[in-house]
């Protein structure tokens, strides 16, 4: 029973929560959303279970590429959580085994349309907005105006002060910058996160990272996805959270199971404990605020309210297609990071 979180660049800390740490594991675990989430539920899935789990938490880009890397001798059973486009990209790459949940019919819409998308192989849990977060008084010691727009954050004041994800290892970014794309369309979009690399003190691995730097004060804006910023304000951080005023983007988090897994039926378990009403509702104990698919799942009390944000119309099939995330990755790096 073992527990690792990925913090930052690539620094790992374990965390023993048993003496028992060098048994074989009845199911192996690969978890993108916030640590505090995948600590309860793998506690609470092997209260109920008796079943030992390894849970690991990386990047969303981290999990794709080892998933990728596995492919001959997969290692993972179940990938949970993390944007869902990039669950499609693995789906349409043959990484993952198909598999209805259980509790599939209590679903809401969008995470059913969600897991036809993906041809069975990977189910919605969760949905959330976009956005960015910012600390007041940072901003109010620096003399700053508080921004309100994406095209707020290029101007000059910023410089040095704004924090983003890089979209190679999370998938908040890889969400950020195909809501740009389909904001402004492609050539303006890249433009547009070239001037922003300007002001960038900070491409961190992991998307929760800006605005958890942002409420320690380490940087005055963090961008992330607009729950992670008002779980920082619940904990007490002067944030302020700004949906853009041009419209965002929004991710479905997903959950599927590797292709070849060596504990399928486990995994299988896992997955419709992730899709009950118990399931979901480990986020909320837990201190997350997104919204869950399972519509029979009470709602986290400070989750943002989705249908007040003005939002883009996601096209989930063209940006979780394989082809379209390597050509938009190559172009991010050679226009935006390396220009940084
Ligand atoms: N944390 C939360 C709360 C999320 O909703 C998500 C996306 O599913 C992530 C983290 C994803 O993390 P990353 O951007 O590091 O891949």
């Amino acid at each position: 029973m073992k527990f690792i979180a990925s913090l930052g660049a690539g620094a790992a800390v374990w965390l023993s929560l048993s003496l028992n740490a060098a048994s074989a594991q009845d199911l192996n675990v690969l978890c993108a959303v916030q640590v505090e989430w995948c600590q309860m539920m793998e506690a609470v899935f092997e209260e109920k279970t008796g079943l030992d789990v390894s849970m690991e938490r990386r990047s969303t880009g981290e999990i794709l590429d080892r998933v990728r890397a596995e492919r001959n001798a997969p290692k993972i059973d179940v990938w949970w959580g993390g944007t869902g486009d990039t669950h499609l990209q693995a789906a349409g790459e043959d990484l993952l085994e198909p598999y209805q949940p259980k509790n599939f019919e209590d679903t809401l819409p969008w995470a059913q349309n969600f897991f036809l998308m993906s041809g069975g192989k990977a189910a919605g849990i969760y949905a959330g907005a976009l956005g960015f977060g910012y600390n007041s008084e940072f901003l109010a010691e620096h003399g700053v105006a508080a921004p309100s727009c994406w095209k707020d954050l290029t101007a000059p004041r910023y410089k040095g002060l704004v924090q983003m994800p890089n979209p190679n290892s999370s998938g908040t970014a890889y969400t950020m910058l195909a809501t740009l794309v389909q904001l402004l369309g492609e050539d303006e979009a890249f433009e547009y996160l070239a001037a922003l690399a300007k002001n960038i003190d900070r491409f961190t691995t992991s998307g929760a990272a800006p605005v958890q730097a942002a409420a320690r004060g380490e940087t005055g804006i963090g961008i992330s996805f607009i729950h992670d910023a008002v779980t920082q304000k619940l904990a007490g951080a002067p944030m302020v959270i700004v949906a853009p005023c041009e419209g965002t983007g929004y991710e479905i988090g997903a959950v599927s199971i590797v292709k070849g897994a060596r504990n399928p039926e486990a995994a299988r378990q896992f997955v419709d404990f992730a899709l009950s009403p118990e399931g979901q509702e480990t986020c909320a104990a837990s201190g997350q605020n997104q919204i869950p698919a399972n519509a029979k799942a009470s709602l986290p009390p400070a989750a943002p309210d989705i249908s007040l944000i003005r939002m883009v119309d996601y096209d989930f099939a063209t940006f979780g297609s394989p082809d379209q995330r390597r050509r938009l990755l190559d172009r991010f790096d050679k226009e935006v990071l390396q220009t940084a």
